[in-house]
This record gives C-alpha cells, structure tokens and sequence, in this order.
C-alpha cells in the first residue's frame, strides 16, 4: 500500500503521481457529464464549514493559532472574464504534509463507495452523484486546473500551493499567503462558463448549502448568500414545513422526506434547542451523507459532536437531528461531556419528545405511521425488549396482526376494544410465519370462545414477551397455554361424537407404540375442535417464548420433546378407531398426524420428507 504514497515534496514544482484509486475516480468524473455537476460547490462549502468548525472548536483550548481575530467565514467570487471560480475560507488550513495526506489520496469512504458503485452496479455516474459525499475531487467536473493555496493555524507553518489539471499527477510549492486557512481557485471548463456567475452561484448555495452555520460571502461586494441563522433556534411556528424538510435533507441526502419531525425550544430545567427527524427507512444507506448514528451536538452554536451517540437511548439511535445547549460549558473536552449532568436531562427530554412524536404520528396520520411500523417496527421492539425504564411507554406505539384482522396492523388499544364480554387476557399465539399460524390448533379453544389472538411471528416477538407480559390490567397469555375450558356442546351446538374411554385409551396406546421416543407423552384433550391434533410442551420445560429465544441464540438448539395431544371428537380419529390395527392405512395417518402438528409449531426437520406417504394416502383414498 505505502508504495503508492507520492514522496514528500522536495519545494520544487516536480510533479507527484495520485494513488490509483484517486485516478479511478478522477476519470469517472472528468469523462461523465453530470446534469447535477452544481453539486461540486456544496462539496467544497462543506470542506470549508468543516475546516472553520475544526478552528472554532481549536479556539476554544489553543490560543496559540494564527490570526485569532480572523471571522469565520466562506467566501465566493466568480470572474466571468477569466472563468475563474474562487472559494476561501479563513478555516483550519493545511500544512505541506496535510495536502500530500488529503488531495493526493481519497481518504474518505464515501468516494470509494462511489467508484464500486459505479463499476459493480453500471449506474450512470450522474445518478450517484448528487447522494454520495465524493469531496473534493467532485470539482473537477467543471475545472479545467484547480489550484489550492493553504495555510494552516499552526503559526510556524508555511503557506502552499497544490496544483492539478485532472491528469496524472499534481504539483506542490510554497505560496505566498499571510492568512490563516484556504483558498480555492477553479478554471471553469468552456461548459462550465455558468459557475462564474454569480445569480447561478447564489441559486446553488441557498439550493444546497443554505444552513452551513458560517456566512457565505458572495460576490465583489460580498453579500451574504446563506440564511445561516440556525433554524432550530428560530421560533418553531415562524419555521414552514418545507424549511424543515430542507434542512432534513441538507442534513442527511436523505431523499425521501422525513415521517415526522419536533422541534424543542426549552429553557428549564436545561436550556436547549433542538430539532428531531422520525426517517422514513431508519437505516442509512451507502448515499446517505450521515456515517453514523447520532445526533449533531452543539455547545453555544459551536458544533463539538457530529455524531453523539448518548442523547438518545441506543434503540432509538436512527433518530436524526441536531441538539444545541446554552448550558453545556463549551471549554469541555468531546469525552468529558458524557458524564455531564446536563446531557441527562437532555437525554431524559429529548427520549420522551421523540416517543410524543411517535404518538402523534400514530394518533394523526396512520398510514404514516404504519409506514414507520413496517420499516422500523425492531428498534421499538428492541426497546421493549431490552429497555430498563419503564417499556410501558413503548407499548402503545406496538402494532399487531391478528388472527381475526391478519391484513391490518392493530394497537393493543385496538385489540382491548374488540375484546369480548367476559375476555380479560390477551392472547397470542407464536409461530415462523403469519399465514401457517393461522392453521395452529391452539387458536381452536379461542376460536370457540370468539376471542382474538395476536401473531407473533416476527423473531424479536419472543424477545419481546419475555418483558411483556400485561398490558393495562390484561395478562398477556399464549394461545398455546390457555387455560380456558372448552365450551359444553350444548354452548356450541354441535352435538359431536366421541371415542369412549376405552377407545381412546387404544387409540393413544397406538400412537404411543408408533411414535416411541419422538414423543414424552400422548394424551386426549378437549381444547381442540377442527384440528385432529396439536403438540404442546410437557410440564416444566421452559415456555414458548423462551425456547425460541433460545433456539435464535443457540444454533444447535433442540427443541425439548412434545407431547402430542388427540382430539377425541375429530372424525380422523372416529375412523382410526374403526381401522384394523394391521391396517397399513393406520400407520401412514398417524405418522401424517404427527408430522403435521410438527409442520404448525414450525418444527418439521423435512416436510418434503411427507410427500411419499401424502400420495399413498390420495391412492388409498381415491380406492
Ligand atoms: P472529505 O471532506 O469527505 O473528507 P474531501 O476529498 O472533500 O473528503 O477532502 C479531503 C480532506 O481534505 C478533508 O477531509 C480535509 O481534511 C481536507 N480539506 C478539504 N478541503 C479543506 C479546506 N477547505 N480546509 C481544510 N482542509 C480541507
């Protein structure tokens, strides 16, 4: 790898050769012609916002910088004589070294993405452009050469000048510059005329850059072409939804809309502003402009953290937006900060603004929220899970299919609405996946009672139960395990026949002898009524729910034996009972009977492994 670094500069203007991958990317943008190649401005804004926040934060402990008393500020004027484009900013500067490291190699992630994404997936360079952060480099798109003058904060470093027109190698050499930070100059290409105008300029700033938190000088006269007032510092109802979405997606390149957002402006018992983004996909993809979770921290509007992690308990960590405190003592380093006690009340306010939002996202615009539900339904489910303060304020934002509503998404609240007269539990039942569920023959006792039950088939539900287990004064119970009587026939209707004592004590000594030790036990039960069979857990082995957190956490997880439960009154069994015992027609039904209550709990090791005794049984009953 390190033979690919250019040597260090000797100060003559000898050409140094790019890192390879720096040219790959260097091609893709020079030979692409890019419908959004304005974009190259909000990448060099942003390097000098960084630069400037990188000083404003160095102030803070340093006194020992160049030109203390410089403002902090961009500025921005385009020559349309000479086609020229130039951007300076009085930020952190560079010195000889930092250029070597940072302009003569792609040292972000984000650029290399870009180049795979482009080679791997053919997209056209265009498309890509504007949501990935590719630096830099992005202004070759519109330069014919690119000089960068820079100097660092470092008062004994020297001023240089890196040279480049897109080809193989750069040049560098001392410069003259007495001012701390850098200055960017652009010959525009012929086609590229345009961004030495300064209408186009302006568009483009308020366009892209509108919320950079430094002014942006424009022009000769140096007008200022950026709101900058932080927004989440302006009065919330004087800011339009559409100023928030714009920061939103200044913030993020997020391209869809955020669901929902808050805006907080609090000054007891914590002063602080901050503005909080529900996203539509909670992950962040390959274009997104945020690296990694959390939210941007500021102190006094001094930006400390890009990305703090501890405002917001971790399963809500996809939550975007920024957070800005009076009250936090600026002169703090970025680790002391974790232990202070403003950033607990902080958490403790911003984690229950973030909830209300939910709320009322749920309570106003449903199909919303059910969008929210379908992509990010884990992190609130790993909250229940795993969250030590109070879950309950979790459940109301939970949402269910059931059993008697399988196409729609009901709230607890729903459910405990259509409850029926003389219901006080709720029940679920547990399986792989919604529809086979439906088949379970635990729903059978619940089905005769006219009772509902929650699906839980999501991999996390099991997590989930092991904290829930009542909601309001319901008890939650698995349908597995209910305990509820079957309800007389007369209650029914249905006068069905039954194997007597003795008939079923035969049948169940048949399965037995059929089924040896793949069962611990057969038995009759009165809890079924349309299911010939059902397995449940013997006495004592852990629940349901447990032994599915078990078999996610355990890779070779046995599920402990069953015991196979008969319904008496099923015809299956009335004609089993009739059926010689040598019958082979009794073996292949039994064996059938057994599997297929293994294939409901979701516990059949080989389903096609029934296929043979399926057919034998089709011819059998076929005559
Ligand atoms: P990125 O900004 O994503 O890291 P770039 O290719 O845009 O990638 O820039 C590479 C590096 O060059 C930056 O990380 C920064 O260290 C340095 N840099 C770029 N522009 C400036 C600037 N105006 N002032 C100081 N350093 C800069």
């Amino acid at each position: 790898m390190d033979e690919n670094l250019p040597p260090t500069p000797t100060h003559s203007p000898e050409p140094v050769a790019f890192k390879a991958e720096t040219r790959q990317l260097l091609d893709i943008l020079i030979h692409s012609l890019y419908s959004e190649r304005e974009i190259f401005l909000r990448e060099l804004i942003s390097n000098a916002s960084d630069a400037l926040t990188r000083i404003d934060f160095e102030t803070l402990t340093n006194r020992n910088i160049l030109n203390p008393e410089a403002e902090l500020a961009i500025r921005i004027i385009g020559d349309t004589e000479n086609k020229t484009l130039t951007i300076s900013d009085t930020g952190i500067g560079m010195t000889t070294d930092e250029m070597i490291e940072n302009l003569g190699t792609i040292a972000h992630s984000g650029a290399r993405d870009f180049i795979r994404t482009v080679k791997e997936q053919g997209k056209s360079a265009s498309d890509l452009i504007g949501q990935f952060g590719v630096g830099f480099y992005s202004a070759f798109m519109v330069a014919e050469w690119i000089r960068v003058t820079s100097r660092s904060f470092r008062p004994e470093a020297q001023a240089t000048s890196w040279f480049c027109t897109g080809a193989d190698t750069y040049t560098l050499e001392p410069a003259d510059k007495a001012e701390r930070g850098t200055t960017i100059t652009i010959k525009l290409k012929e086609d590229a005329a345009e961004f030495a105008q300064e209408y186009r300029l302006k568009e483009i700033i308020r366009r892209h850059s509108n919320f950079i938190p430094f002014p942006i000088y424009l022009g000769e006269k140096a007008e200022q072409a950026n709101q900058r007032t932080a927004i989440w510092r302006q009065v919330p109802r004087q800011v339009e939804l559409k100023e928030y979405e714009d920061f939103y997606r200044q913030l993020t390149l997020d391209l869809e809309p955020p669901l929902a957002h808050a805006h907080m402006v609090v000054d007891a018992p914590t002063q602080f502003y901050a503005i909080l983004y529900i996203p539509a996909t909670p992950e962040r993809t390959m274009f997104s402009l945020r690296k990694e979770d959390g939210l941007k921290l500021y102190a006094r509007k001094v930006l400390i953290q890009e990305y703090h992690k501890d405002l917001l308990p971790e399963y809500l960590s996809f939550i975007q937006g920024v957070v800005d405190s009076e009250d936090l003592p600026l002169n703090v380093s970025r680790e002391t900060i974790q232990s202070n006690r403003v950033m607990a009340q902080l958490k403790k306010l911003i984690t229950s603004k973030v909830l209300d939002t939910l709320l009322k996202l749920a309570k106003d615009e449903p199909e919303k929220y059910q969008q929210f539900w379908e992509k990010s339904s884990r992190h609130i489910k790993q909250g229940v899970a795993i969250e030590v303060n109070e879950p309950d304020n979790l459940y109301p934002l939970l949402r269910f299919r059931t059993t008697t509503q399988p196409e729609k998404w009901s709230s607890l609240d729903d459910y405990v609405a259509r409850m029926k007269p003389g219901q006080n539990q709720i029940y679920y039942i547990i399986g792989d996946d919604d529809r086979s569920v439906l088949y379970s023959p635990h729903l059978d006792i619940l089905r005769s009672h006219g009772f509902e039950a929650l699906l839980m088939t999501d991999p996390l539900d099991a997590f989930m139960l092991v904290r829930l287990q009542k909601y309001q004064e319901h008890q939650l119970v698995n349908a597995a395990n209910a305990d509820l009587p079957r309800l007389e026939p007369g209650e029914t209707g249905d006068q069905a026949p039954s194997l007597s004592e003795s008939e079923s004590s035969s049948i169940i000594e048949r399965f037995k002898a059929l089924l040896g030790d793949r069962v611990t036990d057969v038995r009759t039960t009165d809890r079924l009524s349309d299911s010939p069979a059902r397995l449940v857990d013997p006495e004592g082995s852990p629940n349901q729910e447990m032994q599915r957190v078990y078999r996610f956490l355990q890779r070779d997880f046995e599920a402990p034996k069953k015991v196979l439960e008969l319904n008496p009154h099923h015809p299956i069994m009335l004609r089993l009972n009739s059926l010689a015992g040598d019958d082979p027609r009794s073996t292949w039904v039994m064996e059938q009977v057994y599997e297929d209550a293994l294939l409901i709990e979701g516990l059949h090791p080989d389903p096609a492994g029934m296929i043979s005794r399926i057919q034998k049984l089709m011819e059998a009953a076929l005559g």
